[in-house]
């Protein structure tokens, strides 16, 4: 076979990348994500039942309509409420039946970066009881494991030991690169619904619509520094009393800006979740941990982009 100069070959390469960065540019109907929810079945009710089966069916219902897959990270200090303990787990499976996927988020949601790693196995040992049994019942598997805090652990040692741990146990951890800092809007919704406000809350809700194109424009931009192409990306929200009544809006602003829906297991398939991030920091979203490992640095300011009046909102109203 006659080899093309290399010159040559080396115009067609760069004509064939430029042309698939135009398409990947001209294309956003082809942009994928996996959506996660964290802190499940319903972060912060641990006294009211009702509000934490309502929060959770919210949830749960609106991925429904929408036929949105999506996996739920559970802290199962959740379920342990005195006298509620069966019908807090029956949400758990009523996640499952209606063909869910659970992963484990640790029992009471500690940071390795701050407790002994003794302490943190037991903590996800103790953190997988009812959803392993769960799951096992329905002939499904436990893979996933999510960081609290996406914080895993403050030395290579103790990262690396961890990592052994995780892999013993069979589980698969599941990084993050859309983070919009939902909890930021959530914690001051439900305090001012709770206190009489619900122009305010309806101000708020409104707000946080608002920041999520911002922010997925933010990650897309990302990912394209990074990766020279927008990963499938893997979308980190809460099981908040907030987005069990704005998940279908949330979800119709990802429509619009060209994504479909895939599986956590899905996008993990693409190359970018098997290098070059690996857990080398002390956390961050994969998009942090790839800068990191490349040496790179990424600007990601969702927190500073959370506007003041949101949080004092939520502070005079506690
Ligand atoms: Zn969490």
């Amino acid at each position: 076979m006659k080899v093309p100069p290399a010159p040559r070959l080396l115009a067609a390469a760069f004509a064939l990348a430029s042309l698939c960065r135009v398409a990947a540019q001209a294309l956003p109907e082809g942009r994928r994500i996996a959506v996660t929810l964290d802190d499940g079945p319903a972060v912060g009710e641990l006294k009211d039942l009702d509000r934490f089966q309502r929060i959770s069916a919210g949830l749960l219902g609106s991925l429904e309509a929408e036929k949105v897959p999506a996996t739920i990270f559970i802290n199962e200090r959740q379920l342990s409420v005195e006298g509620q303990r069966d019908a807090r787990a029956a949400v758990l499976a009523n996640w499952l039946d209606a063909g869910y996927d659970l992963g484990n988020h640790t029992y009471s949601h500690p940071s390795l970066n701050k407790i002994p790693l003794w302490q943190f196995e037991d903590n996800v040992v103790q953190g997988e009881v009812i959803i392993r049994a769960l799951m096992a019942e329905r002939g499904r598997k436990l893979v996933w494991f999510r960081y609290p805090f996406l914080d895993c652990g403050p030395t290579p040692e103790v990262r690396q030991k961890f990592a052994d741990f995780l892999e013993q146990h069979h589980y698969r951890v599941a990084p993050v690169t859309v983070d919009y800092k939902d909890y930021m809007f959530a914690g001051p919704y439900s305090r001012v619904l709770r206190a009489g406000k619900p122009d305010l809350a309806e101000k708020i809700r409104q707000a946080y619509l608002g920041a999520i194109d911002v922010e997925f424009g933010e990650a897309e931009r990302i990912s394209r520094e990074l990766f020279g192409y927008e990963v499938p990306q893997i979308l980190l929200i809460h099981c908040s009393e907030l987005n069990s009544v704005t998940l279908r809006d949330s979800i119709a602003i990802m429509r619009k800006r060209g994504y479909s829906f895939i599986t956590l297991e899905d996008a993990m398939s693409d190359p970018a979740y098997s290098g070059p991030g690996k857990y080398t920091s002390d956390g961050g979203s994969w998009f942090e941990l790839t800068a990191d490992t490349l040496g790179k640095h990424v600007v990601d300011d969702a927190e500073g982009r959370v506007p003041k009046w949101v949080i004092e909102s939520g502070h005079s109203s506690r």
